[in-house]
């Protein structure tokens, strides 16, 4: 595919070229429709039917049960760390959520909380954000509305595969999994909520996807939500209460079908190990030239940042070297997060293992021609 540069990046990220293939396709005609998708009625049969085909091939996927509701909203995420404590945060009479701060995203999400209410930060503030302090030193709530957490964080790199196994029974989860959401198989039914994001593992830009217990919804009190905001207007009409962002829908149902098409979340399990494996290993292998800051447990399989380190402090002028030359071999977005410096390397769904192949001999010739 000799126009396409591989796109490391954190999101939006790359597509699999049989997808865009097939959407080019379909651009001009959809099955006969005479026009594009996006230029077509959401209350259309032809409309009505993709979004039903996504909510039943993501519910397949994940096996959500039906006292699940699966919505297709806009406002992306950042949308959700609003919505979710205006509906949730007075569940219970402490008043309280839980939220367990491990990097950028969570925090962000912690501080919109804290506009509408009580927030119990588990861990101190202040983290450095190089892992999760041990579950011993957690400070939870005797009884708090919900606990929350971000099962990814995409800039700092850190990943908690499961839940915590401190978290009491009774407690309501909700996670935020927008950078690692269909890349590992996960029991939904030990969460309350859980929202991603589909820029970086099932499409683009414009839908963020939440699944959410319905009786949970009914629970709510708060009659002061924006409209906009609201899980039961939205699950009352069927993720179509205004116009909702029907491209952005129309690709997420071709994610979740190129998803099955792998074999399912098993099969994107392994290539995800493989495709992170590769990086690490070459990290490891490379005598503190490369250097990842995580602590091994909670290293991210989607998100991987690095430094160049020569004499022991990071070369921001290699590093610079470095995502020029991988821009003449045509591996762009690899410039790490502002806020941590470095490289960045994002291994979402639409990386294959070839392409992430390609790049750790990217890394190994680099080293060699410069230490
Ligand atoms: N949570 C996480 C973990 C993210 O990585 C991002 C986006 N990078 C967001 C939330 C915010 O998502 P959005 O830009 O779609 O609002």
């Amino acid at each position: 595919h000799s126009v396409r540069k591989l796109n490391f990046g954190a999101g939006p990220a790359q597509l699999p070229y049989e997808l865009l293939e097939n959407v080019k396709d379909e651009f001009l005609n959809y099955h006969g429709a005479g026009a594009n998708i996006m230029e077509l009625s959401h209350r259309s049969s032809t409309f009505a039917k993709v979004i039903q085909d996504a909510e039943q091939d993501i519910r397949e996927i994940l096996s959500i049960p039906e006292s699940y509701a699966v919505l297709f909203l806009q406002g992306g995420a950042t949308a959700q760390f609003s919505a979710i404590p205006l509906h949730f945060l007075n569940l219970k009479p402490s008043q309280t959520a839980d939220y367990l701060v491990t990097g950028y995203w969570s925090e962000k999400a912690a501080k919109e909380a804290e506009k509408f209410g009580k927030v119990n930060w588990v861990v101190p503030k202040g983290s450095k954000y190089q892992g999760v302090p041990a579950e011993a030193s957690w400070k939870l709530s005797a009884d708090p509305s919900y606990f929350y957490y971000c099962a990814n964080e995409t800039i700092h790199g850190i990943e908690v595969d499961d839940i915590p196994a401190i978290i009491p029974k009774d407690v309501p989860i909700v996670c935020d999994m927008s950078s690692n959401f269909l890349t590992r198989p996960f029991d939904i039914t030990k969460f309350s909520v859980v929202f991603a994001s589909a820029q970086k593992n099932f499409g683009i830009s414009g839908v963020v996807l939440v699944i959410i217990r319905k009786d949970l919804v009914e629970k709510n009190t708060n009659k002061s939500i924006p409209l906009i905001l609201e899980y039961k207007i939205q699950i009352d009409n069927g993720s179509m209460y205004n116009t909702p962002p029907t491209f952005a829908i129309y690709i997420a149902s071709k994610m979740f079908a190129w998803i099955k098409q792998q074999g399912g979340l098993k099969a994107i399990n392994e290539g995800a190990d493989k495709k992170s494996s590769l990086v690490y290993q070459t990290i490891e292998q490379s005598n503190g030239f490369y250097v990842n800051f995580v602590e091994k447990k909670y290293r991210s399989r989607t998100n991987i940042p690095f430094r160049i380190v020569t004499n022991g402090v990071p070369d921001e002028k290699l590093e610079t070297l470095f995502i020029k030359e991988a821009i003449q071999s045509n591996m762009i977005e690899l410039k790490g997060h502002r806020a941590v410096g470095g490289i960045r390397v994002s291994l979402y769904n639409g990386i294959s293992v070839k392409e992430a192949t390609q790049l750790v001999n990217f890394m190994r010739t680099f080293q060699t021609n410069n230490s």
